[in-house]
This record gives structure tokens, sequence and C-alpha cells, in this order.
């Protein structure tokens, strides 16, 4: 059971992986997706192309960060992904991209403020931007901790986009909403000065976002 389960996982990750690339939220073989499994994760592999992927591609990393000898190597950015499960202990799916939109403001180092009230939906009154640090460092790993310790989603200075989900699919979902508010920002500001909702309005739109929609009964 338990390893039909993971093979099923296997096939999820990749087929999220092909999802994140067919609707470019990231070129090439940048981005990477992960879910959490037993202690650890398991993981895309590092630079290869998604289209072909096979499950046993995807690599496991246990809860000390060990993957096993012999399997593909992980995607270079296990170790933000391992810090993500870590400060969020609501999180059991990762998306990174290097979406257009959100890969541009992270470039500028900006932010995403509350122009928009829908930026409620990464947990917050902004999408935040972890600091600079060289892409597949413990140092970026642990500015990547900071950003998500309040919230779903962040950007990431020179780099991309990170977003966490209670699964895959909710994953995938957050990394559209960021790359989608990341446009509707960036055209804002190219028509005017995006007024910025205060913090006393995204605390009665983070209230309303809690019995938002269908709820699961
Ligand atoms: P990987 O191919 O190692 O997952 O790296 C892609 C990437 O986005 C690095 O930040
Ligand atoms: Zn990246």
């Amino acid at each position: 059971m338990a390893d039909q389960d993971e093979a099923w996982l296997r096939q999820e990750i990749i087929d999220t992986a092909l999802a994140m690339s067919r609707e470019r939220l990231s070129p090439g073989t940048s981005g990477n997706v992960s879910a959490r499994w037993e202690d650890g994760m398991l993981i895309t592999p590092t630079g290869m192309a998604y289209d072909n992927l096979i499950p046993e591609d995807i690599v496991f990393i246990d809860g000390n960060g060990d993957s096993a000898s012999g399997a593909r190597k992980p995607s270079s950015e296990w170790r933000f992904h391992f810090s993500a499960y870590v400060v969020r202990k609501d999180a059991h799916a990762v998306v990174h991209t290097h979406s257009r939109f959100a890969t541009a403001l992270a470039c500028c180092r900006r932010t995403i403020p509350a122009f928009h009230y829908m930026v409620a939906v990464a947990g917050g009154d902004d999408i935040p931007l972890a600091d600079y640090a060289t892409f597949g460092t413990q140092e970026l790993a642990d500015h990547v901790a900071v950003a998500l310790e309040d919230r779903t989603a962040c950007l990431m200075a020179n780099h991309g986009a990170i977003a966490c989900g209670a699964n895959l699919d909710a994953a995938l979902g957050l990394a559209r909403e960021v790359e989608s508010l990341a446009a509707q920002y960036v055209a804002a500001l190219q028509t005017g000065e995006p007024h910025i909702l205060d913090g006393d309005e995204m605390a009665r739109v983070l209230e309303r976002f809690e019995t938002y929609g269908q709820q699961d009964n």
C-alpha cells in the first residue's frame, strides 16, 4: 500500500512539473517540485527536462538531508524545500518557479504589497521577498525560511518565487496566483501609482478568507 502511495506521489510530482512547464510558469529546466514523504520529501532531479521524467527519477531525501546512492541527483534547491517543510508544518508540497512577472519584481527587489486584496491568498498583507543568496546554498534556504515563516508564498531576490500547499494541486495553484498577482501589479505600476490597502482592510480580507468558498464538511 505504502509502495503504491509512493509510486502515485512520484507520478503526481512529475505531472505537477509538466503542468508548471506547459503553463509557462518556469522556462526550461528551471523550477522544481517536491512533496513531503515519510520523514523527508520526494523532489524532482536536478537539470532534467520534465518531459522525459519517469517516477524512478524522482529523488527521496530523508529527514537528515541524505539521498540514496545510485539515485538521480536531487534538485540543487532541495535545501530550501527542506526549510519550507520545517517552517511550514501545513505544507505538504512546494513548487518553485522562475515565472515571468514574479521574477521581474524579484529582480527589482520588490515585494508584492496589498495593491489587490488577493495578496491575502498567501496568508498575509503582502507577498514577501526572500533576501538574495546564491542558488542551491544553505544561505538561500535560511532566507527562504524567514520569508515563509508567516506566509505560504514568497518571491526570491534575483531569482523567482516559491509556493507551498497542503498538496501538489494547491501549491501549483498558489504559484499560478502569485504569477497572476505579479503581472497585475506590474501592469498597475505601469498605469499609475497603485493604491495600497491598509492593515485594517487586509485584516478584514484575511478574516473573510477563512470562510470563503466551499468549506470542507
Ligand atoms: P534544479 O534543476 O537543480 O532543480 O534547479 C533549477 C532551479 O530553479 C535552481 O534555482
Ligand atoms: Zn530557481
